[in-house]
């Protein structure tokens, strides 16, 4: 059984390759980001902080450990997790990992992998992203945009930014990552579970491998 977790910096490539990922191995993807924007926008059930998660969002900081790890602990606990799970953007700290591997043994990951990618190119990658907000398609304005100007291909829905998109709030996204989250990769490293993949390619070879390094390991 397989219970994974991708690593990138923001726009480093991990929600494209999380959907591509479980639609193959038909394991759920868990996004904590996703999570956040829906406990935001009302539609993921339960009592949060929401105004202080959107605040943490907003300024591109990290949402406290406490409260991510209870989260993800509660939704793994679901029945369409017992045959496996992909989670997209956590851990983010490794008090995170350490809090997870110590109230969540059971759920302890196998497999991580690290999508390596060059830090110049991400501030495009991200300001110029657009998702459509019925079919969650992700666009990219200067790499792949969309047929019809802003709108999204599959059902002609005006495409959104996020919130968190703009250059000041990438910034202070990419000082987070650079200090709280690289650290993880010697972390797994050391655990002998990381797999790094070459992110500088296209969506699909960047797949090939992933796949691949998921295959051998
Ligand atoms: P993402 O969609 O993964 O880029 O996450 C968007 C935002 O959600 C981040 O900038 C954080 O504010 C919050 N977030 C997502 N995952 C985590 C996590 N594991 N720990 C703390 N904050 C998180």
């Amino acid at each position: 059984m397989i219970r994974l977790s991708l690593v990138a910096p923001p726009g480093g490539g991990k929600g494209t390759q999380s959907e591509k990922i479980c639609e193959v191995l038909k394991i759920p993807h868990i996004s904590t980001g996703d999570i956040f924007r829906a406990i935001v926008k009302g539609t993921y059930k339960g009592s949060f902080p929401v105004d202080q998660i959107l605040e943490f969002m907003n300024k591109g900081l990290l949402i406290p450990d406490d409260i991510v790890v209870k989260i993800v602990i509660e939704r793994l606990g679901q029945d369409d997790c017992k045959n496996g799970f992909l989670l997209d953007g956590f851990p983010r700290t490794l008090n995170q990992a350490e809090l997870f591997d110590r109230h969540a043994s059971h759920l302890k990951l196998n497999k991580v992998v690290q999508i390596d990618v060059n830090e110049e190119n991400l501030m495009k990658r991200l300001t110029g992203r657009r998702t459509c907000p019925q079919c969650g398609k992700i666009y990219n304005i200067y790499y792949t945009p969309p047929k019809e100007n802003s709108k999204c291909d599959v059902d002609g829905i005006v495409l959104t930014q996020r919130n968190d998109d703009n250059e000041e709030t990438v910034k202070q996204r990419m000082e987070v990552y650079k200090k709280e989250t690289s650290p993880l990769i010697d972390h797994y490293s050391k655990q002998g579970i990381l797999f790094k993949v070459n992110g500088e390619q296209g969506v699909d070879l960047v797949f090939k491998d992933i796949m691949e390094v998921l295959k051998s390991a």
